[in-house]
């Protein structure tokens, strides 16, 4: 089930009864170019001029003009979760960086969880103690790898040491810890182990320290330098088989430590979930500022008014100079998401978490019991699946089948 294709829109839908509560703000500078990378973000290499001071500035004030102008057109906030990324927010300027915090600090609700993304080279004692000064509670330090082996594989600026280094700074002050890592990273052709305990070793040494752990699997992205090594054969790629042994290793090492898979790729100690994302994979709306930044809106059915009548997600412009000079501006071309095709992006995101999908706010949104409306895929696959209060949700150790049983939810719902 594609989404409709985008089209004009004659005016925005109105938000309505689904305010929207989270703001996510993209800051697309890196201070270099990983190479699996193909986020939008763009280093000195692509252009110095954004670096430098006076540019930084104008993202910055070009970020909250559209905070501003944005929030009262969709209704949006005061925010219980704000989270900064992108790019990687820490190579803005330590003043720059403390001039957004504060002026979004209004924004920001009572108790509200507040995310800024970091690299641990960029990690140094004037940037937390500034960070502790604001708003912010929640640092996501990009480590990728603990492996002097791979670290060169994935061509990070920084080092090994500069991370270790970095989390045991962090750990001096009160803000929560996320570590991102990386799974099933190619390999040299002379290597002749899988990298199973090089990934196992790091998450020890992570699982000991922080809260949070988001573990992803690689994906070859296309025209990636690391794509071409690996096309080239220089780098091996891991087998489906190989990446499957080190999750499973993963899940076990990491629930052994107290940290439990409440998604796909996030394991927590309970209580240390990521507001955020939880507030993505239950489907709520939210604002995306900055360039490049995704805005998901949810209005009314123009009849059932209590129903979800369907979303609108905006992109915004990956060009920084025009965002700069006109960040406050609502691209022509949305994408309009229809019921049918938003239900099934309610169960795929649902199906994600350990939790799984709300029976009941499906109903209520869209007026549809989830027992009826994919009826074969919950028998065939009921061994796997866990019900409990008013969710269904697959059980932990069956995520590995989770494309299949959404393939077999989309073929049902068509
Ligand atoms: S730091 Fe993150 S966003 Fe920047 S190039 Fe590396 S992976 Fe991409």
């Amino acid at each position: 089930m594609n989404s409709e294709v985008p089209r004009r829109h004659p005016a925005l839908p109105k938000t309505g009864i689904f305010p929207i509560s989270s703001l996510y703000v993209h800051i697309p500078l890196c201070a270099g170019r990983c190479s699996y990378c193909d986020f939008f973000s763009l280093s000195a290499e692509d252009d110095p001029q954004l670096f430098l001071r006076g540019y930084e500035i104008s993202y910055v004030d070009a970020v909250l003009e559209q905070t501003r102008r944005w929030s009262e057109e969709f209704n949006a906030g005061p925010f219980s979760t704000i989270y900064i990324g992108g790019g990687t927010p820490s190579v803005l300027s330590v003043e720059v960086l403390e001039r957004l915090l504060r002026e979004l600090a209004p924004y920001a609700a009572s108790g509200c969880e507040w995310t800024i993304e970091a690299n641990p080279e960029s990690v140094h004692r004037p940037l937390l103690d500034m960070l502790a000064r604001t708003k912010v509670t929640r640092i996501s330090l990009g480590v990728q790898t603990l492996s002097r082996e791979e670290w060169p594989v994935i061509r990070r600026i920084g080092s090994v040491e500069d991370s270790k280094r970095a989390i045991a700074l962090i750990r001096e002050y009160p803000f929560e810890l996320s570590v991102d890592m990386l799974a099933g990273i190619p390999r040299p052709r002379r290597r002749t182990d899988t990298g199973k305990d090089m990934l196992l070793d790091s998450l020890e040494y992570l699982a000991e320290r922080v809260g949070h752990i988001s573990l992803y699997d690689l994906t070859l992205e296309e025209d990636t330098p690391l794509q071409h090594q690996v096309a080239r054969g220089e780098l091996l790629p891991q087998s489906a088989d190989e990446m499957a042994e080190v999750r499973d290793a993963a899940n076990a090492l990491l629930a052994g430590y107290g940290l439990q898979r409440y998604e796909v790729s996030n394991y927590a100690r309970p209580g240390h979930e990521c507001r955020h994302n939880v507030a993505y994979w239950n489907m709520e709306p939210y604002l995306g500022v900055g360039s490049g930044a995704v805005s998901t809106v949810q209005y009314a059915d123009s009849e059932r008014k209590r129903m979800l009548g369907g979303m609108v997600r905006i992109t915004g412009g990956k060009d920084l100079t025009g965002y700069t000079a006109e960040s406050t501006k609502i691209p022509p071309e949305v994408e309009y998401i229809d019921r049918k095709t938003a239900l099934f992006e309610f169960l795929m995101m649902g199906f994600r978490t350990a939790c799984g999908v709300d029976t009941e706010r499906i109903s209520s949104l869209f007026g549809v019991d989830v027992t009826q409306s994919i009826p074969s895929a919950l028998a065939r696959w009921e061994s796997e699946i866990v019900r409990r209060d008013h969710h269904i949700a697959l059980q932990a150790r069956s995520f590995d089948i989770l494309n299949r049983f959404l393939v077999e939810c989309l073929e049902e719902l068509e």
